[in-house]
């Protein structure tokens, strides 16, 4: 029998990304999601790209067959706007990497990868805006992002049983903030970096002055460009790394500092518009490096400025399309 390696939430952003990445080294790839095929961001048709709702364990054991390693990308997930408004549907998320992980373990998979998140970092060591970076660490004691950070923790520690007690080689990632091309930018579940780009771009086309910013733009992130963010998760697997690790950026900015960005890019400025009671998540945040340093002897690299000009040519190219109209507004707006 042939041997497979299994990504799921391959019609997302990461897993769509990921699948490319494995097709592009000759890897056998089998592809799943449980969107339609036709709203897969990306479809790799060299892929073998099946539909299925990976939260019943037999869609489970029914896509593992011959699998000898599993990416578990699949989550019901969003930016800040949506884990806020949804905790149930993130936990229910937990369906799907213990399904996966049971179906592993009967199926013999060798080596499964998970996709944790900075959300499981204690919210108390995330309070202040002048952040001290976040260590694997950190995330004990326990007490991460409501709903969609807790089921991340609670999965990471499925992993590790999985491996002491079944012998499968679990690798935790934990990934923060990953933005890029082929990312959700609109709908609800955008995170920040594509939601502010499409602020910006719909502002010029619609002519207006001003665009909103959730919270008082002075929160502090990072962001991770989706290429470094492949090449950490695939080095990350293939290490002998048993432990969490964070995939991360470590370019701090405040939310201001994004938005600076972004309109530099664009070539444009408008007045900013604080919404204080939108959801806004931890006030400051940010990826110690060291550990990945020192297991991967590599860490995220890609400059925000760099990875932002990708991204806002690639939101202004789809909501042009989406609009019938390719031809860039002419004006310059800068705020009065
Ligand atoms: P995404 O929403 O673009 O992709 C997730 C995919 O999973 C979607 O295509 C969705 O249809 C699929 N899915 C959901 N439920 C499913 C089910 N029951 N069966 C099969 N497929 C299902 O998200 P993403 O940004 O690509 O994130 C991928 C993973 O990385 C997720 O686990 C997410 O929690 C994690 N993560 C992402 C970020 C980020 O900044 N993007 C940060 C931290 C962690």
């Amino acid at each position: 029998m042939r041997e497979v390696i299994v990504v799921t939430g391959a019609g997302g952003f990461i897993g769509g990304h990921l699948t490319k990445s494995l097709i592009a080294d000759g890897v056998d790839v089998r592809a799943v999601d449980i969107k339609p095929l036709s709203d897969w961001y990306q479809r790799n048709e060299q892929a073998d790209n099946i539909v299925a709702d990976l939260s019943r364990r037999h869609a489970c054991d029914d896509v593992l067959v011959g699998a000898k390693a599993v990416y578990n990308l699949a989550a019901d997930m969003g930016g800040m706007g949506f884990i806020e408004l949804n905790k149930a549907l993130c936990m229910l998320s937990v369906l799907i990497n213990t399904n996966l992980l049971v179906a592993a373990r009967d199926h013999g998979v060798k080596r499964f990868f998970f996709s944790s998140s900075a959300c499981v970092y204690n919210a108390s060591k995330q309070v202040s805006a002048d952040v001290t970076a976040l260590a694997e660490s950190d995330a004990y004691p326990a007490m991460p992002e409501d709903g969609y950070g807790w089921e991340k923790l609670f999965s990471e520690r499925m992993c590790r049983h999985f491996m002491e007690d079944f012998g499968i080689e679990t690798r935790v990632a934990r990934y923060h903030n990953v933005y890029g091309p082929w990312g959700t930018y609109e709908g609800g579940r955008e995170k920040a970096p594509a939601a502010i780009c499409r602020k910006i771009i719909e502002a010029q086309f619609e002519r207006r002055t001003t665009i909103s910013v959730w919270g008082d733009g002075r929160q502090t992130r990072s962001f991770t460009y989706i290429s470094d963010c492949i090449h950490g998760t695939r080095l990350l697997m293939e290490s002998d790394v048993r432990e969490p690790l964070n995939i991360g950026s470590s370019e701090l900015v405040t939310i201001d500092q994004l938005v600076d960005i972004v309109e530099d890019v664009a070539g444009v400025r408008f007045r900013r518009e604080y919404q204080l009671d939108a959801p806004k998540g931890v006030r400051g945040r940010n990826s110690d490096n060291s550990r990945v340093r020192e297991r991967l002897n590599w860490e995220p690299n890609t400059s925000l400025r760099h990875g932002i000009e990708r991204t806002y040519r690639w939101i202004y190219d789809q909501f042009s399309a989406s609009r019938g109209d390719t031809e860039r507004p002419s004006l310059v707006r800068v705020a009065g």
